[in-house]
């Protein structure tokens, strides 16, 4: 059986699973195709890994662990260094693989999706030998230490939105603080991982230290998630599978993160920087075909400049570059899936059941060269804060718009979701930056900007969004256990059943 298959551009893609160490086909033999969302042709058939697979895997990351968890923290960081090396240095090759996958443009591939997986390797690697524990006051005659240890064996699911940057995000903090690692990625996207997998071998990673088996979510990821032998799962995706991965985790009681959807209030005042905001504001739900869990999908406008600010916006949407992701002049390319298209698409379908206007887009491209692909166009709609598409996640470049009079009236509304994960806000008011960031519901906030995202600064939710940080220091409290430590050191006898 062929292990590796050639596409164009000519890329050599590894399609088996990453176990102990090295590449194996799975037990049961299935198979799982992977398609080019720009035209809907079979990329390769990769390996399927079924549950026994996950068992080898487990197994094997349960067999590094210990010299792993040993090992010096700069020598793991140096690794980890390392390798953020080899992915700067296989730059084109992973940015081609991922358009090719994912229908990301290629311009994103190459500068922020590579870029931000090598940043957020390099940052891990050198948090790794600074984790350190600390001392705590107790009573006399005692000493109390508190040291900060891997949690263990983790298992990492992963969906299909940013599948090489996420590598990053689940790997990097686990492996600094000493864990060895199971990640499933989604079965949509899965050849980034593999190719990251295949980079860590080359530059020296310990076999079981890293392991990948792309699987479905329903056997391979339900089975990694209900696993004795995982000590933690660390989850992004949907809310609704969020909920299984809980009930799952209870076989063993597992830790669980959660870095789930969302549903961002961009607002924008009176006194905003409107030409600012009507670029950021597009790159907060346009970027990534929409298919970002931070997207500003609900754009919140001050009645003042909304007429002036949705002129600038449609305009924009209006002609953003549209065309095969490959081409650097790109701007929007595919979505990952035709079924995802699909379900985009009928939020459009929803929004005009319940009296909203479609002020641009709502359907895919007339452009014949894209008619295979899983194109739509960007899309802006007129809704309400209680209408469907103002409460769940649409996922997709589909942005509604709801006016507001003032602070106290768009802060409810900003609020009035379920999710807590990403919001912003444009204003040229120091003070009302800082009041209404205060006011937000969520994990993260931009004020004259949308989607920053650094190495250094945590990312996760509140709410329905989910629970635990990706990035920054935080990630790592996530990855480790606190043990605390009492010496006696005045030798005494303990007060109790004390017979002289
Ligand atoms: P999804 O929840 O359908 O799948 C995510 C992963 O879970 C995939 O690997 C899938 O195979 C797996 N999975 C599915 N069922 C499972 C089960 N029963 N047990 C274990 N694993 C299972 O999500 P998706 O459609 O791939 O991705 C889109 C979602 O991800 C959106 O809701 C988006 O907001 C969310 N997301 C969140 C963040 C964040 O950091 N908060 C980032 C990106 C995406």
């Amino acid at each position: 059986m062929a292990t590796s298959v050639e596409v164009t551009p000519k890329l050599d893609i590894e399609t088996r699973l990453f176990i102990n160490g090295e590449f194996v086909d799975s037990i049961d033999g299935g198979r799982i195709p992977v398609v080019n969302p720009h035209d809907g042709s079979v990329l390769c058939e990769i390996s399927e890994a079924g549950t026994k697979d996950v068992d080898r895997a487990v197994a094997a990351a349960r067999k590094a662990f210990p010299a792993w968890k040993k090992m010096l923290a700069s020598e793991r960081g140096r690794l980890i260094f390392k390798l953020a090396d080899a992915i700067e240095a296989d730059r084109e090759y992973l940015s081609i693989l991922e358009t090719l996958d994912t229908g990301h443009p290629i311009r994103d591939t190459q500068n922020l999706d590579v870029a931000r997986t090598v940043a957020t390797f390099r940052y891990m690697a050198g948090i790794a030998d600074k984790i350190d524990g600390r001392v705590v006051q107790v009573d006399p005659g005692f000493h109390n230490y508190v040291l900060r240890e891997p949690v263990g064996v983790v298992g990492s699911i992963v969906p299909w939105n940013f599948p090489m940057m996420f590598v990053s995000w689940k790997l990097g903090p686990a492996l600094a603080a000493g864990n060895c690692c199971v990640m499933k990625p989604a079965e949509l996207t899965p050849l980034s991982a593999l190719r990251i997998a295949k980079l860590s071998a080359e530059v020296g990673f310990p076999p079981g230290v890293i392991n990948v088996v792309p699987g479905r979510g329903s056997t391979a990821g339900q089975h990694l998630a209900e696993h004795m032998g995982v000590d933690k799962i660390a989850f992004t995706g949907s809310t609704p599978v969020g909920r299984k991965i809980v009930q799952a985790s209870s076989t063993n009681l597992k830790r669980v993160q959660l870095e789930l959807g969302g549903k961002g209030a961009n607002i924008v005042f009176d006194d905003a920087p409107i030409d600012a905001a009507v670029g950021g504001s597009a790159f907060a739900i346009f970027h990534n075909q929409g298919q970002a869990c931070i997207a500003g999908s609900r754009l919140l406008l001050h009645e003042k400049i909304a007429d002036q600010f949705l002129e600038k916006f449609l305009k924009l949407a209006k002609s953003i570059k549209q065309g095969n992701p490959l081409d650097p002049a790109t701007e929007m390319g595919p979505l990952t899936s035709a079924g995802h298209r699909d379900k985009v698409l009928s939020y459009v379908d929803v929004a005009k059941q319940e009296g909203g206007n479609i002020l641009t887009g709502g359907k895919a491209p007339a452009n014949p060269d894209l008619a295979k692909g899983y194109y739509v166009e960007p899309t802006v709609v007129d809704a309400k804060p209680s209408d469907r598409v103002c409460q769940e996640e649409v996922f997709g470049p589909f942005v509604t718009v709801t006016r507001f009079k003032d602070e106290a009236e768009v802060m409810e509304i900003a609020n009035g979701v379920v999710y807590g994960l990403g919001g912003g806000l444009w204003t040229n008011s120091l003070q009302r930056a800082h009041r209404v960031a205060a006011q937000i519901r969520s994990g993260m906030v931009w004020v004259n900007c949308y989607k920053r995202v650094s190495p250094g600064s945590p990312f996760g939710g509140v709410g329905e969004s989910g629970y635990g940080r990706d990035m920054g220091v935080e990630s790592i409290h996530d990855y480790t256990d606190a043990k605390s430590i009492f010496i006696n050191y005045d030798a005494q006898i303990p007060p109790f059943y004390k017979r002289s």
